[in-house]
């Protein structure tokens, strides 16, 4: 949680960062959509990680999901439809101490996405389905 150190010291930051920080533009999903609470979430750990706005990426693909890089007052790449994977491995592999993010949505990750999908976690992760390595 914000401050606290685990030797319970309290840590004083030079800047603090609010949930107004990670802010972009108006959201503008369907009222109700559950993208907004998304939205939320990302931007308190964001924010209770006192992440500065400019050290991170939202990387997205097409889709209702997909405006999230508008909204997240962050670095942000609106994507081709299925490709937000390969470009977040891409800007992870070149500039690894950014946090990347990445919003996708069922048609873009699990439909024509799906082998981006699967090669980000075996790059991540170093699986090998077919033990050829
Ligand atoms: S996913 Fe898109 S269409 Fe569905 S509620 Fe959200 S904004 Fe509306």
């Amino acid at each position: 949680m914000f401050g606290l150190k685990p030797d319970l010291s309290l840590e004083v930051f030079e800047r603090y960062f609010t949930m107004g920080d990670y802010a972009g533009g108006e959201a503008r999903w369907c009222p109700g959509c559950g993208d907004h609470a998304v939205l939320t979430a990302a931007q308190k750990v964001l924010r209770d990680e006192q992440q500065r706005p400019e050290m991170s990426v939202c990387v997205s693909g097409i889709g209702c999901s997909s405006r999230m890089p508008h909204y997240l007052g962050t670095y942000g790449f609106h994507g081709l439809h299925g490709r937000a994977l390969p470009v977040a491995c891409g800007i992870k592999s070149r500039r690894p101490e950014l946090d990347v993010w990445v919003a996708t949505g069922d048609g873009d990750c699990f439909s024509i996405g799906t082998a981006h999908w699967i090669h980000a976690l075996r790059y991540k992760y170093g699986y090998d389905p077919d033990g050829l390595r």
